[in-house]
């Protein structure tokens, strides 16, 4: 009978011992969390986009988006947008916009963090479409990503591209009209259509109020004055400029070069 009890309690001893130490264990993996596994992509970058008018930065930046889950900032289409809803902000920027101007720094700069603050939240890397466009925009950006976005790396990427090249491109570009899809095309591609709609989501297609021979000529002027002091406030500030020939590219070949930059 006692050998029978000592069964029992040694069986019931076993018993506490194990779920005493089950139970440090898990007290063990609470504390000791097994690290996250690695990151592939470790750095946050934000690319800006530098290139002419017409050089294909949308349309590059529209790719990096769709095949790489980026997100791009188009200081172009914030204005747009102001200017479609008819806000009080979007009656100002059409002063400039419908002539080919640049629209103040301190407005495109305001408009630019209050985009970049909701959408660094997630922490994919971002591309700048259009922006900065002049050297104090530049600056200002560094001095904002340096405050506000710590985490984020910059890499300055120029589109290079001749003047030629981009008028004969952008007097015959049309867009579409559905903002969501924003899909761009070219009158050759539509040569005997004569109301041409998006192969994408059926909407019509639309030419931009400043797509017209002599506003381009002033963008591709503009363009040409302040992009140089935009690459040397980057280089004075210790960034390299990356490049990538536009000329005889097609959208495909330029995703292509991309790719092969951030590899
Ligand atoms: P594009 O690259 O074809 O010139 P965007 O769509 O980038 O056109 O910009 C359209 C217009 O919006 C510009 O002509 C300018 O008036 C205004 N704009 C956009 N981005 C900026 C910027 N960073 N600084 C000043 N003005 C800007
Ligand atoms: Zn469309």
């Amino acid at each position: 009978m006692s050998c029978f009890c000592r069964h029992i309690c040694s069986l019931s001893n076993l018993l506490f011992l194990l779920i005493a130490l089950g139970t440090a264990y898990l007290v063990y993996l609470k504390i000791h969390k097994p690290a996250p596994a690695k990151q592939v992509h470790e750095d946050k970058i934000i690319f800006a986009f530098l290139g002419a008018p017409g050089s294909g930065k949308g349309t590059l930046a529209k790719q990096v988006v769709q095949e790489l889950g980026y997100k791009q900032l188009s200081t172009g289409d914030l204005c747009r947008d102001n200017i479609k809803r008819e806000t009080d902000l979007g009656k100002k920027l059409q002063e400039y916009t419908s002539k080919g101007a640049l629209v103040p720094d301190d407005v495109i700069s305001s408009m630019a963090k209050e985009w970049l603050d909701v959408n660094t939240k997630d922490g994919k890397n971002i591309i700048l479409d259009g922006y900065p466009r002049t050297a104090n925009q530049a600056e200002l950006l560094l001095n904002m990503i340096k405050t506000f976005y710590p985490d984020y790396k910059l890499r300055v990427v120029s589109l290079n591209i001749s003047d030629d090249a981009v008028v004969e491109r952008l007097c015959g570009r049309l867009m579409c009209s559905n903002k969501d899809c924003g899909a761009i095309y070219n009158i050759k591609q539509f040569v005997d259509i004569e109301h041409p709609v998006c192969a994408t989501c059926g909407s019509p297609l639309i030419k931009r109020e400043d797509d017209k021979e002599e506003v381009i000529r002033e963008r591709l002027k503009i363009y040409t004055q302040t992009s140089q002091a935009v690459i040397d406030a980057f280089k004075k500030a210790g960034f390299a400029v990356e490049e990538i020939t536009i000329e005889d590219k097609n959208p495909k070949e330029v995703f292509e070069a991309f790719k092969k930059m951030i590899a």
